[in-house]
């Protein structure tokens, strides 16, 4: 498959033990710009799967014992890599993902980026507990064995990086397995990433969900690192319990922003535009939930349903274009639908809420109001590009009906009196809380959901710990 050009693209091999993997069939990719298939990639059987757990145990001890700085040097590498390749590896990300080239695709390489050199620094920690005439007590830290990653369909170069550069640094080898509705440029990754990596080190596996199944149940994986849907993850948990799997479990999201009465409306109206629609909705940690004090709210709906009626929906390879399709089909039904239900229930579409003309999952960006919790648009995580805005009038109210949801990834307050939103924030049940922001994460903070939307957290030593079992050492003394 090395040689089949699509279109210009070439087709990046599945990687394993260090080679290309020959498999004997291929799947259809979709260009969610036009509804057709422009590329095939490469399918992995059960067979195919047993063959990279195997390597990827085979490499294990070796990577495990190299030092740490050696491996971070080699994350190092692979970054510099990939900075050298980020041209066709953005035109790769978009054609198969739909987010526009500039901005959008370059800006998701970029930002792997930013991620993979500040993992390279990190170091696990050893702590003594004591030291003392009876004994010294350490807490150390060593790699779990094979890492299984499991990604979506999203950020697929960005989230394959969160997986994979914490699993190296720790001294973890593993087996990665990308959305099959987006499987091209994980693919491309893992082979740049290869070529500074020992043989088996990092194997890519590509299929739809059932082998992500298979990954989960492996007995030859120790720990699955999942970004994706709720309901994939409690499959994934309970696949994973015949061999007692750690996971990290990053899940949906239906973030709750709350704008309180004194809030500028000229300052934070952009602010929210962006981290409501950015991706085109579809971003775990999105604004989903926009309430709004009575106060605030006409005024902030309507600049908010102006910034996207300017706003330039295309191709990914149209540079004019912002904001990209709505990834895949189901996805654009379940949007669609979404919209239709929020209209049968007295929703009024301020701009946008129906689908656009033509073969491509376009669905404009689109602000609902006159809807509430109860509203399926409001209570199940649209993931694409329509915002509800809910009129609340008491901001206590407001923080319940917030909290109410089974989601707990994220949540925002907007206000002048930082003090008075600092404390509301706090009472967010969510993994992160911003105050006049949303969405904006940082390689050094953790990062992980709250409630149903996940276990455990990526990012900065917090994350790195994921990958890791802690060894308490205890040395007796007198
Ligand atoms: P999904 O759960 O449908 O699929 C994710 C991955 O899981 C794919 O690779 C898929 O093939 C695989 N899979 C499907 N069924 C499986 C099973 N039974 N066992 C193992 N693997 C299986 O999710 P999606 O639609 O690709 O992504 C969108 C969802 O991801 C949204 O809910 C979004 O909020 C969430 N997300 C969360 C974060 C976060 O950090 N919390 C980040 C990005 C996306």
């Amino acid at each position: 498959m090395a040689d089949l050009k699509v279109n210009e693209i070439r087709i990046p091999d599945l990687i394993v033990d260090g080679r290309r993997l020959e498999t004997a069939t291929t799947f259809d990719v979709v260009n969610p710009a036009t509804g057709r298939v422009f590329a095939q990639a490469p399918l992995a059987s059960r067979d195919d799967l047993d063959t990279a757990v195997a390597a990827a145990r085979r490499a294990f001890p070796e990577w495990a014992r190299t030092p740490i700085d050696e491996r971070a040097a080699a994350v190092l590498e692979i970054a510099q890599a990939i900075e050298a390749e980020r041209e066709p590896l953005a035109r790769l990300l978009s054609a198969e993902q739909g987010k526009p080239i500039h901005g959008g695709a370059a800006g998701e390489i970029m930002g792997a980026l930013v991620w993979a050199r500040a993992t390279a620094k990190l170091r696990p920690v050893v702590e003594t507990v004591r030291d003392d005439d009876t004994a010294l007590v350490q807490v150390h830290r060593k790699p779990l064995g094979v890492v299984g990653s499991i990604t979506p369909w999203n950020h697929p170069v960005m989230i394959a990086v969160w997986h994979i550069m914490p699993a190296l640094i720790a001294g973890n080898t593993i087996v990665v397995k990308p959305s099959s509705y987006t499987p091209l440029s994980t693919l491309r990754l893992v082979e740049i990433a290869n070529a500074h990596l020992p043989p088996g080190v990092l194997n890519s596996v590509a299929g739809e969900g059932g082998l992500g199944r298979a990954i989960a149940e492996h007995p030859g994986i120790d720990k699955i690192v999942f970004t994706g849907s709720t309901p994939t993850g409690r499959s994934i948990m309970a696949s994973g319990s015949a061999n007692l799997k750690r996971l990290t479990l990053e899940l949906g999201g239906n973030d709750a922003a709350i704008v309180l009465p004194d809030a500028d409306i000229d300052a934070i109206a952009p602010k929210i535009f962006a981290k409501s629609f950015g991706n085109s909705g579809q971003t775990c940690a999105a604004l989903k939930r926009l309430y709004v004090h009575e106060s605030l709210h006409d005024q902030l709906a309507g600049r908010l349903s102006a910034l996207a009626r300017e706003a330039r929906l295309g191709p990914g390879d149209d540079p004019a274009s912002q904001f990209g399709p709505v990834q895949n089909r189901a996805q654009f039904d379940f949007v669609c639908e979404l919209a239709d239900d929020a209209r049968a229930n007295g929703g009024r579409f301020l701009v946008g809420g129906q689908p656009l003309a033509g073969d491509g999952y376009f669905f404009p960006l689109s602000i609902v109001v006159d809807v509430s919790d109860g509203t399926r648009v409001v209570d199940e995580e649209q993931f694409g590009p329509i915002l509800p805005i809910i009129r609340y009038s008491d901001p206590e109210d407001a923080l319940a009906r917030a909290n109410a949801n089974e989601n707990g990834l994220g949540g925002s307050i907007w206000s002048s009196d930082i003090d008075a939103a600092t404390a509301m924030a706090q009472r967010l049940e969510c993994g992160t809380a911003w105050v006049n922001d949303h969405a904006t994460i940082s390689p050094d903070a953790p990062f992980g959901g709250a409630k149903q939307s996940g276990i455990g957290a990526e990012f900065g030593l917090h994350g790195l710990d994921e990958y890791m079992q802690l060894q308490t050492l205890r040395i007796g003394r007198g």
